[in-house]
């Protein structure tokens, strides 16, 4: 049998990053967080002076990334072709290259076969868009994980004037509609729930109490 992977979908702020990672570091299991492949790629294609919208060209660099990641106790550390690109992925940035290369069809392909690669015994939890519904369709746990735009508005707004970051909180709320109405509807690889997905609303939820639930649901799947 395959090795068992928990897939977990969801929009950006629903806090999909902070559960997967503490859930991996529970289960002593190993961790996709697809999201950063899509920022290695729009990184690596920006720095070779590649347009965004050549999809044949991004897809090469996709199919052939030279990237490295490192568990360390402060998270996971990401070399690209030598170089620590873990912090500098993370900018708004890098966010937009990520989502302008994540919209080409022969990229998603591309990034396909190395994502289901991570599937390695005792296990691995998923962090993405599709991992439900397009890279591990047959995942025996799979959760989409959401929250309320104003919500994760609210904890985009708490996060970046805490770093002292000046930002408005309804332009932030706004912008993670419009994102939310793009990613729902794009042609490739949509925003949504698996069919056979459990959703979670963390609205209300602590980081713990999604935790409790989706360890629940391992227990459940024993
Ligand atoms: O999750 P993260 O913010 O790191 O993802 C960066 C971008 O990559 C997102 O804006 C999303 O458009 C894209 N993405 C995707 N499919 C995934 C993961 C991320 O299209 N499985």
């Amino acid at each position: 049998a395959l090795p068992v992977v928990i897939t977990v979908d969801g929009p950006s702020g629903a806090g999909k990053g902070t559960v997967c990672a503490i859930l991996a570091e529970a289960l002593n299991w190993h961790l996709l967080d697809s999201g950063a492949l899509y920022r290695i790629t729009g990184l690596a294609s920006d720095r070779k002076g590649i347009a965004l919208d050549d999809e044949v060209a991004v897809a090469a660099v996709a199919a052939n990334l030279d990237v490295r990641f490192i568990p360390t106790s402060s998270g996971v550390q990401v070399i690209l072709e030598g170089d620590d690109v873990t912090t500098t992925i993370r900018t708004e940035e890098v966010g937009s290259l990520a989502s302008q290369v994540a919209a080409l069809p022969k990229v998603r392909e591309a990034l396909l076969q190395r994502q289901r690669d991570f599937r390695q015994a005792p296990g691995l939890i998923a962090d993405g868009r599709d991992m439900g519904t397009v890279v591990f369709t047959d995942a025996q746990i799979k959760v989409f994980l959401t929250a309320s735009a104003e919500e994760r508005g609210q904890r985009r707004y708490k996060q970046l004037t805490e770093k002292g970051i000046n930002a408005s909180l309804p332009a932030l709320i706004e912008d993670i509609r419009v994102r939310d109405e793009r990613d729902s509807n794009r042609a490739v690889a949509p925003l949504r729930p698996a069919t056979d997905a459990t959703v979670i609303d963390s609205t209300s939820l602590s980081i713990e109490e999604v935790r409790e639930k989706i360890l629940l649901l391992v227990r459940q799947a024993g």
